[in-house]
């Protein structure tokens, strides 16, 4: 039997890191095993129901690799079929119209309460028959088995057994004729062919009752893994208090798609002690069933850490379309890919997002004068730097050949004729060229950056030793 597995999220915002992780999960085991994943929007509360949400969900599961196999369909083109199922099921007797009204029901709990009983609907309009008055509102609930017991083998949980006489008959159809989720879910899981539900813990008190109405209609019942909840590092449920959990957050924050993936299958999955997986590495070994029961902990400074070993491994290719985007957002359009090769692999070990890989690359592309940060000039650009610094310009102005060993020899010269160490000369010429006290080899840097901006840059930073000297005089 082919594998056939959903996600199935209810469009009613965008797509959370915890949605994330369950279509992440549903993907893996799927790829492990072979088979079939597919998209089932729950769109059925039509009015908390946005396209939009419906967009960013797609967007976020696209961005992180995850298009589904087949889909996306939606759960409320299919009303007329689980509307059709109800209707067998009132005619096998096993649904029944229910008058209750609200009152009658607020009464009854109140009565159960008062009894040290649970509240929950007693079955009272299982054998009432026809209707009090003609038109009288009703709904339609499931006439459920009193006896037994639903056990299933949860691939995460375990064994899990709920007394029948612990549920009660639920309603399957509203009293303005809208399916309920329960019904929907089952009629679609059955329609589709779904034989494994991945799906979060959240819902394991639903499953008793699906299980319940696949039985009741002959239907082979799918198998189930419940994943334990996510929660934030306060220990509470993943909520938006806790900041970026949109996943598109993640990629405008600078993390790259595989790394978050990678963060996410380790909540919950692990594979002997290897921390780094590539997306091909997951999907050959991830398998469900070896995912813990405990409830993950969203980890900020381990999700930077994994992708700060994702940018390193990656092949600079892989890096441009997310730092295009970076460079768009602070303004730097239309660099050329076959440049930005050449300046990816000297910024991999030092960016641990892609934020900050376009922050750090933004001082070649800018005509103006990078900025300089007030700590390195402060520290780095002392009036002593004036000589080999003006001399370094010049020198470099005559350098006829601008590689890295020619420049290399240049600086040397410089070295030799102030008797001053490495140090004294590079990092002046830093924060000249860059506005910072950081980048990549200081030869490396002049020839990403090229002649013209280094030369006009090393001299507007000796203009500003210069202004320096004569405020001081
Ligand atoms: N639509 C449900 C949700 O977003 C999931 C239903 C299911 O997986 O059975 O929570």
């Amino acid at each position: 039997m082919t594998l056939r597995t959903r996600f199935a999220p209810s469009p009613t915002g965008f797509l959370h890191i915890g949605g994330a992780r369950t279509a992440l999960f549903c993907h893996l085991h799927t790829r492990h095993y072979g088979g079939t994943t597919i998209l089932r929007v729950e769109d059925t509360d039509l009015e908390r129901s946005k396209q939009e949400a419906v967009d960013a969900i797609l967007d976020g599961m696209h961005w992180l690799g995850l298009d589904p196999d087949e889909g996306p369909y939606f759960q409320s083109a299919n009303r007329e079929k689980h509307l059709d199922i109800v209707d067998q099921l009132l005619i096998a007797e096993r649904a029944y119209r229910c008058y209750c009204s609200k009152e009658e029901l607020d009464q009854m709990r109140d009565e159960q309460r008062s009894a040290g009983l649970k509240p929950r609907y007693d079955g009272r309009c299982r054998d009432r028959g026809s209707a009090p008055t003609p038109d009288a509102p009703y709904v339609i609930r499931f006439r459920r088995p009193k006896v037994g017991e639903v056990i299933w083998q949860d691939k995460i949980q375990g064994e899990v057994r709920v007394r029948n006489d612990e549920l009660d008959d639920l309603i399957l159809v509203r009293s303005d004729g809208s399916p309920t989720y329960n019904l929907a879910v089952v009629v679609d899981d059955h329609n589709m062919g779904i034989n494994l539900v991945i799906r979060g813990e959240d819902h394991l008190s639903n499953t008793p009752r699906q299980i319940q109405l696949f039985e009741a209609l002959a239907w082979d019942v799918p198998e189930y893994a419940h994943m334990p909840l996510l929660h934030g590092e306060d220990g509470a449920k993943l909520s938006k208090r806790h900041g970026a959990v949109s996943v598109l957050a993640f990629k405008e924050d600078g993390f790259l798609a595989s790394a978050v993936n990678n963060y996410l299958v380790r909540l919950g999955w692990s594979h002997g002690d290897q921390e780094i997986f590539t997306t091909k590495e997951m999907e050959e070994l991830f398998d469900i069933c070896e995912v813990g029961r405990s409830a993950a902990i969203f980890n900020s400074d381990k999700l930077l850490w994994i992708n700060s070993h994702h940018i390193m491994d990656a092949q600079p290719e892989d890096l441009l379309e997310e730092l295009t985007y970076q460079l768009q957002r602070i303004g730097i359009e239309g660099v050329e890919n076959s440049r930005l090769l050449e300046i990816i692999p000297e910024f991999q070990e030092r960016s641990k997002t892609m934020v900050e890989m376009a922050q750090k690359i933004a001082f070649l592309f800018i005509d103006e004068l990078p900025p300089y940060e007030p700590n390195a000039a402060k520290k780095h650009m002392k009036i002593a730097a004036i000589g080999p610094l003006s001399e370094l310009t010049s020198r470099l102005e005559s350098c006829q050949d601008w590689s890295h060993d020619s420049i290399e020899k240049v600086f040397k010269s410089i070295l030799d004729a102030f008797g001053i160490k490495m140090g004294k000369l590079a990092q002046p010429v830093r924060v000249a060229l860059t506005g910072t006290a950081t980048s990549p080899g200081i030869y490396e840097t002049l020839c990403l950056l090229g002649r013209q901006k280094t030369i006009s840059r090393l001299k507007a930073g000796v203009v500003f030793l210069e202004e320096k000297a004569a405020a001081a005089e």
